[in-house]
Formats: structure tokens, C-alpha cells, sequence
């Protein structure tokens, strides 16, 4: 038996770093998290101006059973923080020859839709998607919740069934050339590559194994957040609180203590805070480079690909869209010429697919009367510098553009409020490197293996949590990674791991 550690410090406030708290405090550790901004949610913020409200950063929220989780293991009732609703449609996609196909979280119903609109055999379709869900469940349990660098995790009895679950195509084939293969249209093969950006990954380059991410939106479903996503982390702000995790905002953490290759606190303006443990929930080659001063180490993370990154105007709209859904893609004509310039070319892309995200569709209260609040976003590459004015012209013209094209109006007249930001604003916001949405792409059949763990191999008692750590980027992955770090805690203060 060893001894219980009664302190931990997490370093930012993000989803995951919230949700570690909550776990830690549960165990009765005594948690302390510390973020540089003056809210907790990292990317997870928002935007209200004159009657409209944006969330800032993520808009689609999938396994809503990971938030349960959280309060269920705190012994709080969920409805009293925080209430979601299940959607029909996940997601409406736009086509430049004037398709448009519903994507119905009913499997079913999705197969009807590709059937009707793109010629799709249901069969084929409902196959892809018992495929995703089997790959999902028996691969995706272990490389998304668990320790890939524990040797208990690969003497796991699911080991087996995940390999039974493997195809050859998974690691050899690339998303799109497997999706090519599956499906008769185009449009249909471009709709099921769109996923690999789900991890800000190219699915010319990304292995089929992506193909799982299709299971999360139609066979788990896709939900809504009443009252935006940031009422998740402001939920989970809620219960740590009411667990005793103490926030430390507006907190700028400069350095991790280590003595004898043991951590023993923070510094911050120069004051030593010491714990016993603590768990970097910041950015894994900010870490390095800024709180550990490791060079060697914060070099290695550095050369990694990074997922793509976004720019995103946020618009007050003085017109209801009854064609948009809360999520809406208008897809580019080459998708792959898209792709390429987000991650070999890295430069801005003339007709980008466009996101509008419109929480307005759903809380009436994110915008006036008769207007939309419109979140649009363009997948752009890691580290694009869009600060000079002409750049943000020549994107908006475009976006513009097509939008009016697709959808058949003159947007121009009805924006009233416009906000913008990309990836430079991004990275100063969260302190994420190149302003990445996910940490490194999967662009890599090994790029599960070449993520950092979630714990230090010669550190002790140093963790680490979060979009740019093992499991990886996005909501769900980043309550995973909290999960993992719980258990290891836990773990290591009772037996040897
Ligand atoms: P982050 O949100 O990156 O927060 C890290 C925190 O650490 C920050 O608050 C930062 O201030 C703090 N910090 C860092 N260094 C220090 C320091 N030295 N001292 C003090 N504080 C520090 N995911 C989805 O699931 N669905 C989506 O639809 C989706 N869309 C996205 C759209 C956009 C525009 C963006 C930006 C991301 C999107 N994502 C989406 C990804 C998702 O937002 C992230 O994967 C997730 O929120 C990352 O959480 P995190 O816990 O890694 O921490």
C-alpha cells in the first residue's frame, strides 16, 4: 500500500483539466487547478455582443454519457447543472451541383436518404456503419481508454476481440480510398471523408481506420447543450466546485517543480506552490519547452504534424435560413485539392468547405428575434497567419461567396455583427501550439503510438491531460484521457503500475 497523495495541481482549466479535478477530488485528493484565463473552458468559450451569443470554439457534442459519468460518480444529480437533447439530424451537407443530403442520426433513415439522393445500396450503407460500430467498440476501447504505454493494457483480455475486429484495410488503405471503395457516388465518399477532420486529419493520408468516427454520429447520435456548449464546462466548473476543487484563474503557471526526478509543485510569479502531484492539462510542447525547460523533448513533440487549425467568423444575421440546421457543411468542389493545401501547401484554399453552426435554431435566446447567429468555420492549416487584413478580405469574399452561390442569396446585407479569429488567436487564447484544434493529426497509421503518454517515464508523479496527449483531441477523447490519468493516480498510490 502506498501513501495517498493530498495534493494535486492541474495546470489549465480545460475540458480535460476540469474533468481530472473532478475525478482526483473524488479519490480525496485535495485539487487545485490553475489557468492563465479568467474562465475555465480553454477552448470551450464564447462570444455574447447586443442580443447575440456564439460559442467560440467546439459545436458538435457527441457521448454526452462521458458528462454523465462525471456526475454520476460524484454522487450529484446531473439535471440540477446541466440538460442535452438528442438530435435527428446530425449534420445537413450542401453540394455545389445543388444536392442536399440530411444526415439522419437514425441509421435507417441516413441509408434511405444516401439512397434516394446518391444511388447508395441501403445495405452497403448500414454495413459501413456496423462496421464503424464494431471497430469502434472492440479497437477503439483500448486505444482511446486506455494507457497505450501500460504493459496491462496489451495483456487485456479485449486485446483479442479488437484484433478479430481489425481488417487489413484499417492500416493499409487510406479513409478515402477505403470510403471510394465502399460507396457508388461521390458525394457520398466525400460526406464519410469529412470525418477524418473530426481530429483535424487528411482522410487522403489518414488510415480507414478513422472510418470508426462515422459510428459516433450515427449510430451514437449527436446532441445539443442547452444552452451552448459552454454550459459543459461551466456545469463541470459547477460540481468541481461543489467538490472542493479550488480554481486558481487568471493564473499564469511559469514553471513545474522537479527535485530527484520527482515533481513537488509549481511556480508561479515566482512563488513555489508545492503538491504531490501534478497533471499538465496544457498544450504537451508548451510543457516542455516552457514549464520543464526541456528542450530535447519539447524538439521532438515540435516536429510532429499538427491537426489542421480554423478561422472562423462569427456573424449576427438579420434573416432566418429555414434550409440550415443547427450543423450545416457546404463541401468544396476538390476536396482533395483542399486538403492539400492545409497540410502540404499550408496555405488558404480559394472555395473551402464552410461549417455554419446556428445554436439560435435551438436556444431562441442566442439571438434577436427573426436573426441567426452564424458560426462559420474554415479548416485552414496549423499556424496560417491570418492577421493582415487583405487575408481575412480574401477568405470572407470567398466564404461570401459561396454561401450565396449554395444557398441561393446575399448574405452581405443581412450580416450585422461580425467577430473573427484564427490561428494565431487561437494558440494566444489557449496557449495551443499553432493554434491546432486537436494537438497532432492521425494523419499517421502510428500517430496513436507517437502521441505523448498521459504520465512522464522518468518524472514522478507528473501527468499529463488533454487535446495534445494520448488519447487525442476533441470533447470526448479529452474526458477519455482525464479518465486514464484518474485511473493511473489511483493506481499508483496503491500498487505499482
Ligand atoms: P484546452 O481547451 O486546450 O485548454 C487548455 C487550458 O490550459 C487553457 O485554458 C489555457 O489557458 C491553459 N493553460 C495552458 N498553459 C497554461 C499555463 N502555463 N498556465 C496557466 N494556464 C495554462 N471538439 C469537439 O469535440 N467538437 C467540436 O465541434 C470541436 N470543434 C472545435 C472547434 C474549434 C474552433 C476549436 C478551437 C476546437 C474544437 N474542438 C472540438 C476541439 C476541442 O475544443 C478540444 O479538443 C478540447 O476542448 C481541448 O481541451 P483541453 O482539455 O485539451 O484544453
Amino acid at each position: 500500500m502506498k501513501k495517498q497523495p493530498s495534493k494535486a495541481i492541474i495546470i489549465g482549466a480545460g475540458i480535460a483539466g476540469i474533468a481530472t479535478a473532478i475525478r482526483l477530488a473524488v479519490q480525496g485528493i485535495s485539487v487545485h487547478i490553475y489557468d492563465k484565463n479568467t474562465e475555465a473552458g480553454g477552448k470551450l468559450s464564447y462570444i455574447a455582443k447586443d442580443g447575440f451569443f456564439w460559442d467560440k470554439g467546439p459545436s458538435l457534442f457527441t457521448q454526452p454519457e462521458n458528462i454523465e459519468a462525471l456526475f454520476r460518480l460524484a454522487g450529484e444529480p446531473i439535471a440540477d447543472y446541466f440538460s442535452y437533447s438528442a438530435q435527428d439530424i446530425a449534420c445537413t451537407y450542401f453540394y455545389e451541383d445543388g444536392t442536399i443530403v440530411h444526415g439522419y442520426t437514425n441509421q435507417k433513415a441516413f441509408a434511405a436518404e444516401l439512397a434516394a439522393k446518391n444511388n447508395e445500396e441501403d445495405a452497403s450503407v448500414l454495413k459501413y456503419l456496423e462496421d464503424a460500430s464494431n471497430a469502434y467498440k472492440a479497437i477503439g476501447n483500448i486505444f482511446l481508454n486506455k494507457s497505450l504505454h501500460k504493459r496491462n493494457t496489451w495483456w487485456h483480455r479485449s486485446i483479442f476481440s479488437a484484433i478479430k475486429t481489425l481488417k487489413v484495410a484499417y492500416l493499409s488503405s487510406s479513409m478515402h480510398k477505403y470510403n471510394a471503395a465502399t460507396f457508388n457516388h461521390k458525394r457520398t465518399v466525400q460526406l464519410f471523408d469529412r470525418f477524418a477532420t473530426y481530429n483535424g486529419s487528411n482522410p487522403y493520408k489518414a488510415p480507414a481506420m478513422l472510418s470508426m468516427i462515422a459510428h459516433l454520429e450515427h449510430n451514437e447520435g449527436t446532441y445539443y447543450a442547452q444552452g451552448g456548449m459552454i454550459t459543459i464546462p461551466t456545469a463541470l466548473e459547477k460540481l468541481a466546485r461543489k467538490l472542493g476543487v479550488q480554481f486558481n484563474l487568471g493564473s499564469h503557471v511559469d514553471s513545474i517543480m522537479v527535485e530527484k526526478n520527482q515533481v513537488t509543485g509549481i511556480e508561479l510569479n515566482k512563488k513555489k506552490i508545492p503538491a504531490d502531484i501534478v497533471v499538465s492539462n496544457a498544450d504537451v510542447y508548451f510543457t516542455y519547452k516552457n514549464l520543464l525547460h526541456d528542450n530535447a523533448m519539447a524538439e521532438r513533440f515540435k516536429k510532429q504534424e499538427r491537426s489542421s487549425s480554423a478561422f472562423i467568423f462569427y456573424w449576427g444575421i438579420t434573416k432566418e435560413f429555414k434550409e440550415l440546421g443547427l450543423h450545416n457543411i457546404l463541401f468544396s468542389k476538390h476536396y482533395e485539392a483542399e486538403f492539400t493545401s492545409i497540410f502540404s501547401t499550408k496555405e488558404l484554399y480559394h472555395d473551402p468547405t464552410i461549417y455554419i453552426n446556428i445554436s439560435s435554431k435551438l436556444d431562441a435566446n442566442h439571438a434577436p428575434a427573426g436573426s441567426e447567429n452564424w458560426f462559420v468555420m474554415v479548416n485552414v492549416p496549423a499556424g496560417l497567419d491570418t492577421s493582415k487584413a487583405e487575408t481575412v478580405k480574401e477568405l470572407r469574399e470567398s466564404i461570401i461567396s459561396k454561401i450565396n452561390r449554395v444557398l441561393k442569396t446575399d448574405l452581405e446585407k443581412n450580416i450585422v455583427q461580425e467577430h473573427h479569429i484564427g490561428p494565431k488567436d487561437i494558440e494566444a487564447d489557449t496557449l495551443s501550439y499553432l493554434g491546432a484544434l486537436y494537438g497532432t493529426s492521425s494523419n499517421d497509421p502510428l500517430a496513436a503510438f507517437l502521441r505523448h503518454p498521459n504520465f512522464n517515464k522518468k518524472i514522478k508523479n507528473l501527468y499529463f491531460c488533454g487535446g495534445t496527449v494520448h488519447p487525442g483531441g476533441g470533447i470526448p477523447l479529452c474526458l477519455a484521457g482525464a479518465h486514464i490519468v484518474s485511473d493511473m493516480v489511483a493506481e499508483a498510490t496503491t500498487d505499482n503500475i
